[in-house]
């Protein structure tokens, strides 16, 4: 009897859980193979003056099981709280997290390039005005460069040609934002300014009417195009990879003069030649130029004594090529299997 006893403590020591306890309930107490069953059944082969006072004793211990075994359940539960809480005491789950969107990626990449090296990161408006999206970006009314950008204008406010009351529009480049910090700001000037811009664009798999672009410019009193050159060869270099090989070649923009279309060696054949490059081993990734004299003039600098570069590039374009993406729609699409791809 006090052998049983003792493996019952020893037994009750060890229960960790619920399911224990109701293992050893069974154990002890079960009415067909339960050890105190087993030990009742062998009493009836005691003489009969023992037999009652065995039959007391086993009673006694039942009662001492069933009463810890109780005991450890209530405190168990009480641990637990009442049917249904929650369990304190299990671990967490970890909370699902998001991930980066792939523009974001690439635009914080460009950042962190540009402000290593000094420049500040400016943000202005996207619905913008006539004067700081064109006309002072040496675009006047009836100026044919303006076709190049199909513009959405805000209110119906399409401005009749040659003059007339002031549009609003969606800004169709972030170049506004070079006017808007020039003209409250005296030179030296190292400033990027990414966000988005709007065109009147039919969407397909390299168009899409809302994109982000970053605008750059660096206005002093010595600038050349050659600082043009190896900052931008910096930039892109850090932005896809070292080997990257950057060519100049000539192009137009009302804004700035000499201007420059900027390539790069292709990221899909590193050059060799493939359908993406259409074979010849290069792909534009950006405009640049030296700030036209007649943008100076519109913020007051002295063009005589300042000089200065300006560029522009699309990060969709960036991340279409980084991330290998056939479609700019895709960045827009909200494509979990797209998105899932990308760090939280
Ligand atoms: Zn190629």
């Amino acid at each position: 009897m006090s052998a049983l006893r003792e493996a019952f403590c020893a037994d009750l020591e060890r229960a960790a859980s619920t399911r224990d306890l109701q293992d050893l309930r069974d154990r002890y107490l079960g009415r067909k193979r339960g050890r105190l069953v087993a030990l009742l059944k062998t009493l009836a082969g005691a003489p009969p003056e023992r037999r009652r006072a065995l039959g007391q004793a086993a009673n006694a211990l039942k009662q001492e099981i069933e009463g810890e075994l109780t005991a450890r359940r209530e405190a168990a539960e009480k641990r637990r709280g009442p049917a249904g809480a929650v369990d304190a005491t299990l671990p967490g789950r970890a909370p699902a997290l998001g991930h980066r969107h792939p523009l974001s990626l690439v635009r914080e990449e460009m950042e962190s390039i540009f402000s290593a090296i000094g420049f500040e990161i400016l943000e202005g408006p996207e619905a913008e005005d006539d004067y700081h999206n064109f006309e002072a970006l040496n675009m006047p009314a009836a100026h044919p460069a303006r076709d190049m950008q199909d513009t959405l204008y805000l209110d119906g406010s399409i401005p009749a040609p040659g003059g007339g009351r002031p549009a609003t529009l969606l800004r169709t480049h972030t170049s506004g934002m070079q006017i808007r910090y020039m003209e409250t700001h005296e030179p030296p000037i190292r400033i990027i300014a990414p966000g988005l811009v709007y065109r009147r664009d039919t969407p397909d798999l390299t168009h899409s009417p809302m994109f982000q672009q970053v605008e750059g410019l660096l206005v002093g009193e010595t600038v050349t195009m050659g600082d043009l050159k190896g900052t931008l060869e910096h930039f892109l270099r850090a932005l896809f990879d070292d080997d990257t090989r950057v060519e100049f070649r000539p192009s137009f923009f009302p804004y700035t003069e000499p201007s420059t279309e900027v390539f790069i060696t292709c990221v899909f054949c590193h050059g060799d030649g493939c359908a993406v490059c259409k074979q010849t081993g290069w792909i534009e990734i950006l405009g640049a130029g030296m700030v036209h004299p007649a943008v100076f003039e519109a913020v007051g600098y002295d063009a005589e004594r300042f000089s200065g570069w300006a560029f522009g590039i699309g990060i969709d374009r960036v991340a279409l090529l980084k991330y290998r993406v056939d479609d700019i729609r895709r960045f827009y699409g909200n494509d979990l299997h797209l998105l899932e791809q990308f760090p939280s």
